[in-house]
């Protein structure tokens, strides 16, 4: 049912023509996945950015992921043939990102002012841990970047401690990350990034590039 989190079983089971609404030819496949997407700026902002290539937006509240559809719909009808490129499916992304992307389909993950989960306890319900970032980096391409941004300066910390360290990830130098189109969107783009500014807070971007794996090398 609509309530429930079905998901598909494996990639090759995404029925990517019914999320899209639109016909799937041989290399249209999702390259960039936004994950806890919330209203969706990211999302409209990839549309623009980069019209020749699809992205998947992940968000577990159905009441948002609904409102996100709806807009999708709504700019459609408003600019024929734009925003075509784009749709959002209702998923717990930390359980269901592998049975819809293959290895090395996404060449951008992103994720903009998850949510912080303060307290020690609930550590593990923080969307960038040890065990997510192997599932990141087999969803990645090589040379695919993973985006992250939170106006948490612990949060912030947290990441790219993580992050960095992780076999398959390496921190992009401040230059790289100057020099990446998307780093300035990263704060300005998003609802909470959006928020954030308004009420004076710092956003902290953190992005990453998926390096080969080293048996492939
Ligand atoms: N990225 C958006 C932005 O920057 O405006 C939304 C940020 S909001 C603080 C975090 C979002 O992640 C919420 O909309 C929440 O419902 C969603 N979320 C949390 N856990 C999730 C999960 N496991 N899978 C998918 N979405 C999730």
């Amino acid at each position: 049912s609509r309530h429930s989190l079905d998901s598909p079983s494996r990639p090759a089971d995404v029925d990517w023509p019914g999320i899209f609404a639109s016909d799937f030819k041989e290399g249209d496949d999702v390259e960039f996945a936004d994950v806890g997407c919330g209203y969706g700026g990211m999302l409209f902002a990839l549309a623009e950015l980069h019209p020749d290539r699809r992205a998947l937006g992940m968000e577990i509240r159905i009441k948002v992921c609904d409102y996100v559809q709806e807009k999708i719909r709504a700019m459609r009808a408003a600019h024929p043939g734009c925003y075509g490129n784009i749709a959002c499916v209702r998923s717990n992304a930390m359980k269901q990102l592998v049975n819809y992307f293959r290895k090395g389909q996404l060449s951008k993950l992103l994720f903009l002012y998850p949510d912080p989960h303060f307290k020690r306890a609930k550590h593990k319900w923080r969307i960038i841990s040890p065990a997510l970032l192997a599932e990141y980096a087999y969803v990645l391409r090589p040379g695919g970047r993973l985006y992250t941004a939170t106006d948490v300066p612990e949060l912030h910390d947290w990441i790219v401690q993580h992050a960095a360290c992780h076999p398959l990830f390496r921190q992009l130098s401040p230059d790289e990350l100057a020099s990446d189109p998307l780093t300035p969107r990263l704060v300005d783009t998003t609802e909470e990034g959006r928020k954030a500014q308004r009420e004076g807070c710092s956003c902290l971007p953190a992005v990453f590039e998926r390096v080969p794996d080293p048996a492939d090398t």
